[in-house]
């Protein structure tokens, strides 16, 4: 019975349904209730759905909370949907007004919904077919477009997101890609069972609806082909020049524009003027070469992750693996399935917690329900974004709890019990190996690992876990400190990437001579707003310092950065306005706050790729993304010096 006391008859007549009704139960079963309740109800305005009680509910021992519906709730929820299903019913491409979204958030979120959850979730539902897409205020004419040429760097995510927006604008661009193709990270890092570890549905363009993912965590080969359908798509291929990289950017004061010089493939190079450049280079876009003594003495196979050779078959070989971060965890258990012997190297231990669903395919089912129950797919998205919004107190310290003996917060502690406890589960039966595999930091100082059966690798007899530091390698393997030597006939490099190093090694000359080097020598790389540098007019750097957002997906957070450098050129075209650059005291009182910010952050507290060579955590943004949000949800003018 439910808490209106109607009796529940959902799972009742299962054997004399027919094979459509029995799909469609089976699809119904499997969904989100709370965001099909809100589809439902957006396609038949049924009160009872509305009237159902939603109720934030802890979930993962109180480290994170959802919206969810009573068990009772859920079971007429599934008769009614069903019953609707059954009657064929027909979308309506209507779009809600904001008033009625509004009110129909509120039903999902069971109480007032603020203006950033409104604003940022609106994006998030995609009724619209640009959901984040910049128009004209007053549109310019052709030949006020044609005098602006956009040179974009990558054709990552980010490049690719900011092509659509020209392309929708009529703005010439050329995109500059180094690599031989399309999807940035996702062309290059194919090492065995790289994937997502975030959910795909919320690792999507809004632009693009309803893909249909295979994988609830897409593998690499998804991505890849996913970023490829999405430049097909949108024909933006021809606008493209593959195997050329960005050495050079020049800023010329007198005729407001980039002089850019273009290094192909062949070793050739041209040059390459534009009035506006977006650097979407991406955070992940030069690997870390270990300085390890010896390195280069080896005479087996070495590579790095982002250099897989796919023509070696590791199968039955010595393997010795370095780095455990989150490619370095994600590697192991393919590994370790075929590899003789495999043994990894550990600098220090990571907190590697579960991900429900990780390695589960989106069933047929459930793609069924996203192409025929008008809305669902929109609401399911929604209710992703709408869970990962929820971190109040899991990022920063809660000085009140820490002088009661806590280590950060309520909340941070309470995850990091959950992954111990997981730990245990997992490993405690070999308190050999458990000692090894618990952090003294906290949880989500450093990213999170999502356990990709790298504790279950470890427990298998071919796999070693090597906790003892390196002190070379040889030409057979490698030496650790104790004095062991192993053998191997492959040595995989799991380092990361250059992080830090903002925009390098392009070399960016701004206005005065000045390099964004010399700009940055002080302490590494800083950005307003994570975006613009003072006397480097008409560059936006998209995915830049201290941009990345403590919650929301990256995608929506590449298309929003987008946006921004968008509407920026936008205002110059439409208001022949030929450059735009931060003001000085705008960057220095940004930066004052976010150290300020920063020191009530636990991102300082672990050496990781979050922080810099100055030991200044330089790539998570300090503020809640609420904030962040409406700060670069429009470009304030008033922040910039126009000429
Ligand atoms: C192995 C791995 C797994 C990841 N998993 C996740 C995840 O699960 N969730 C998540 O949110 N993020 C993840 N990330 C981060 C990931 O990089 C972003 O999600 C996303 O791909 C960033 O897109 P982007 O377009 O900004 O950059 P990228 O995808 O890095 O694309 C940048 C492009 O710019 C090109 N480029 C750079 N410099 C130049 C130059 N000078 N000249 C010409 N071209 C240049 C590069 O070749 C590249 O194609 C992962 C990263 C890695 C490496």
């Amino acid at each position: 019975m439910n808490t209106h006391g109607e009796v529940a008859t959902f799972e009742t007549d299962q054997a004399s349904c027919d094979g459509r009704e029995r799909l469609i139960r089976a699809a119904v079963e499997k969904a989100h209730p709370n965001a099909l309740r809100v589809a439902l109800y957006q396609a038949t305005a049924d009160p009872a759905l509305a009237a159902m009680p939603a109720e934030r509910k802890p979930f993962w021992g109180g480290t994170y909370y959802q919206v969810m519906l009573a068990d009772g709730d859920v079971e007429v929820l599934r008769r009614k949907a069903l019953d609707y299903l059954l009657s064929n019913p027909a979308a309506t491409n209507e779009l809600p007004s904001d008033v009625v979204l509004r009110r129909y958030m509120e039903i999902f979120n069971g109480g007032v919904v603020d203006d950033f959850t409104f604003a940022m979730g609106k994006e998030e539902l995609s009724f619209e077919d640009f959901p984040r897409g910049v128009d004209w205020e007053s549109e310019p004419s052709q030949n006020a477009k044609a005098a602006f040429h956009v040179i974009i760097i990558g054709a990552g995510a980010a490049g690719l997101a900011a092509a659509v927006q020209l392309d929708r604008l009529g703005v010439p661009y050329t995109v500059v890609e180094r690599n031989a193709g399309v999807g940035g990270t996702w062309w290059t890092n194919d090492y065995p069972d790289s994937r997502v570890d975030i959910v795909s549905h919320n690792y999507q363009l809004s632009f693009m609806r309803n893909y249909p993912w295979q994988h609830y965590f897409a593998t690499q080969p998804e991505l890849k082909a996913y970023f490829q359908m999405i430049a097909e798509t949108y024909d933006l291929l021809d606008r493209i020049r593959f195997n050329t990289e960005l050495v050079e950017a020049q800023w010329d004061e007198e005729t407001a524009s980039w002089h850019t010089r273009l290094r192909h493939a062949d070793g050739t190079e041209q040059t390459l003027v534009g009035q506006v450049l977006i650097s979407a280079a991406g955070l992940f876009n030069q690997p870390n070469l270990p300085d390890i003594a010896g390195i280069e003495s080896f005479k087996g196979r070495i590579f790095h992750t982002t250099a897989w050779d796919h023509s070696y078959n590791p199968a039955g070989k010595r393997v010795g693996l370095i780095g455990v971060g989150s490619t370095g965890a994600q590697l192991v258990p393919a590994l370790a399935r075929s590899a003789a012997a495999l043994s990894v190297f550990q600098r220090s231990p990571q907190w590697v917690g579960k991900r429900d669903g990780y390695r589960d395919r989106v069933d047929a089912e459930v793609q069924w329900l996203f192409d025929n129950m008008p809305y669902y797919w929109n609401w399911y998205c929604f209710a992703l974004f709408h869970t990962m919004f929820d971190i109040e107190g899991l990022q920063t310290y809660d000085r009140a709890w820490q002088a009661a003996g806590g280590f950060v917060s309520e909340r941070n502690d309470l995850l990091r019990e959950n992954l111990k406890e997981y730990v245990g589960a997992k490993v405690g039966h070999r308190p050999d190996l458990a000692r090894h595999l618990i952090p003294d930091f906290p949880p989500l100082a450093k990213r999170l690992i999502a356990d990709n059966g790298w504790y279950d690798a470890l427990l298998r007899p071919n796999v070693e876990l090597v906790t003892e530091g390196i002190e070379r390698i040889t030409p057979s393997g490698i030496l650790t400190r104790d004095g062991c030597h192993r053998d191997f006939d492959l040595i995989v490099l799991c380092a990361g990437f250059r992080t830090n190093a903002y925009l390098w090694p392009v070399r960016y000359e701004g206005r005065n001579d000045q390099t964004l080097e010399q700009a940055w020598e002080k302490d590494g790389a800083r950005a307003y707003l994570g975006m613009t540098v003072p006397n480097f007019p008409n560059l936006f750097i998209v995915y830049g310092p201290n941009a990345q957002a403590r919650a929301g997906g990256l995608m929506a957070w590449l298309e929003i950065w987008v946006r921004y450098a968008v509407k920026s050129i936008a205002m110059m075209i439409e208001n022949g306005v030929r450059s735009m650059d931060c003001r000085p005291e705008i960057y220095e009182d940004y930066n004052k706050r976010l150290d300020h910010t920063l020191e009530e952050c636990i991102w300082g507290g672990a050496k990781s790729y979050y922080v810099n060579e100055h030991g200044r955590q330089n790539t998570n943004m300090p503020w809640h993304p609420r904030d962040y949000y409406n700060w670069v949800r429009k470009p304030n003018f008033d922040d910039y010096r126009l000429r």
